[in-house]
C-alpha cells in the first residue's frame, strides 16, 4: 500500500465559474486508523453540483473537502468495519479516508451490478429522482413528463424511472443536439430539445404542443418559466435544483409568469433527498431487477484516476458528462 495520500482542498472563493486555481491537491502521510475507526480506500467519487454552491461559503478554505464516496475498507481497528468491506461515506475527494461505523453505509452485493451504479442510479441520483417522481410529482400513468437537464444525473434516471412507471409523453432538454439524440433513442423520452437552439419557452411549447402535466426543473431561471407556461392546470412542478443560477453572477432571472400559478391551480414543491434516506430500500427494490435483466442501463460518464477529480467537477458543471460523473480510481487501486 501507498505511504501518502492526496486530499482536496478549496482554497479562494469563486465568482461565477470556479477554475482548477480554487482547488488544491494536498499531500501527506497515510492517516493511521485510531481504535473504534478504519482506514478507507476511495475507489469511486462522485462529482455534484451541489459543491458548487457549498463553494460560495459553506466549505471551510484549506481544509479537506467532503463528497459522496465508495471505498474499500484496507486497515481496521473496530470489529463492525471489517478489512475488504466496500463502504459508502460522504468523506471523499481524497484517496483514503478515516472512518467510524456510524460515519458509512455498507453497500449491499447485488450480483451484476457494478459499484458505480451506488453512486448514481442506485444513490442520491436515482433516489432523487425516485422521490421526485413518487412523493413530490405523484406521478400517475399516462401523465405527461418534462425533465430539465434531462441528459444529467437525475434527469437520465429520472427518465428511465418515470417510464418504468408508466408516464405518458417524455419531453426533455439539454446542451446539446447529441445529448438530445442520446436520451430518445436510449433513455426512453419521446422529445428533447437542446435549451441553446432558441427561447426555452418556444422550444417547449412545440416539443410539447399539448401542455405537460409534470415538471421536474432542475435548472430554474428561463426553464421554469417555460414549464410554467407549458403546464395544465393542477399541474406540478417538483423543484430539484436551480443549476442555471449555481455560476451567474448577474441578478436571479425573474419569473414574469408567476400569476399562471394562481390561475391554472398549479402547485410548486422542493424537496431534499437527504430527507427520505428512508427510502433506500424501496429504490433497490424497485430498480435492481430492471438493472439485471437489462431493461434499466447506466448512465455514466466515467473519468479515470482522483488526480481528474477537480476536471470532472468543473466539466460536469459545464455540461460534458452524459448521465452520472463519476471519478474512478486508477486501475491499480481498484483491485
Ligand atoms: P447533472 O445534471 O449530472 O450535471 C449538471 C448538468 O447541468 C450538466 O451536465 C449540464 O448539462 C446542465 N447545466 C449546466 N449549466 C446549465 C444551465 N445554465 N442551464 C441548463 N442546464 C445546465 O447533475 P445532477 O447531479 O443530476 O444534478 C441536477 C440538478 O439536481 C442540480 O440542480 C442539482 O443541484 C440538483 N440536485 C438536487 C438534489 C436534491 O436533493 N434536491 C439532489 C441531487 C441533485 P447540459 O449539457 O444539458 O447543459
Amino acid at each position: 500500500m501507498t505511504e501518502t495520500a492526496l486530499t482536496v482542498h478549496q482554497t479562494a472563493r469563486p465568482h461565477g465559474f470556479p477554475t482548477a486555481a480554487h482547488f488544491a491537491f494536498v499531500e501527506s502521510a497515510l492517516p493511521r486508523p485510531t481504535p473504534g475507526t478504519a482506514l478507507v480506500e476511495n475507489l469511486y467519487w462522485s462529482v455534484d453540483p451541489y459543491h458548487r454552491e457549498m463553494m460560495d461559503g459553506d466549505f471551510a478554505l484549506d481544509a479537506p473537502l467532503e463528497g459522496r464516496t465508495i471505498g474499500r475498507v484496507v486497515d481496521s481497528r473496530d470489529p463492525a468495519l471489517p478489512e475488504g468491506e466496500i463502504v459508502f461515506h460522504r468523506q471523499g475527494w481524497r484517496t483514503h479516508s478515516v472512518v467510524a461505523p456510524d460515519e458509512v453505509r455498507r453497500l449491499p452485493a447485488f450480483e451484476g451490478v457494478p459499484l458505480s451504479a451506488y453512486l448514481g442510479i442506485l444513490g442520491g441520483t436515482g433516489l432523487t429522482a425516485y422521490v421526485g417522481l413518487t412523493r413530490i410529482a405523484e406521478l400517475r400513468e399516462g401523465q405527461d413528463l418534462f425533465v430539465s437537464a434531462a441528459a444529467g444525473a437525475v434527469g437520465t434516471a429520472a427518465g428511465r424511472l418515470a417510464r418504468l412507471m408508466g408516464a405518458g409523453r417524455l419531453v426533455g432538454s439539454a446542451g446539446t443536439a447529441a445529448k438530445a439524440a442520446y436520451l430518445t433513442e436510449h433513455v426512453g423520452y419521446d422529445e428533447v430539445f437542446d435549451y441553446r437552439a432558441g427561447p426555452t419557452a418556444d422550444l417547449l411549447a412545440k416539443a410539447a404542443p399539448d401542455g405537460i402535466d409534470l415538471y421536474l426543473d432542475n435548472v430554474g431561471g428561463e426553464h421554469l418559466e417555460a414549464a410554467i407556461s407549458a403546464l395544465r392546470p393542477h399541474g406540478r412542478i417538483v423543484r430539484i435544483g436551480t443549476i442555471a443560477q449555481y455560476n451567474a453572477t448577474g441578478a436571479p432571472y425573474a419569473l414574469r409568469n408567476l400569476p399562471d400559478v394562481v390561475e391554472k391551480s398549479l402547485r410548486m414543491e422542493g424537496f431534499l433527498v437527504s430527507e427520505y434516506a428512508h427510502l433506500q430500500e424501496e429504490l433497490y427494490e424497485f430498480v435492481v431487477p430492471h438493472l439485471r435483466s437489462g431493461r434499466v442501463r447506466l448512465d455514466e460518464t466515467v473519468v479515470d484516476g482522483f488526480d481528474r477529480i477537480v476536471d470532472a467537477f468543473l466539466g460536469m458543471l459545464r455540461g460534458e458528462n452524459r448521465g452520472k460523473m463519476i471519478v474512478r480510481a486508477a486501475s491499480g487501486d481498484r483491485g
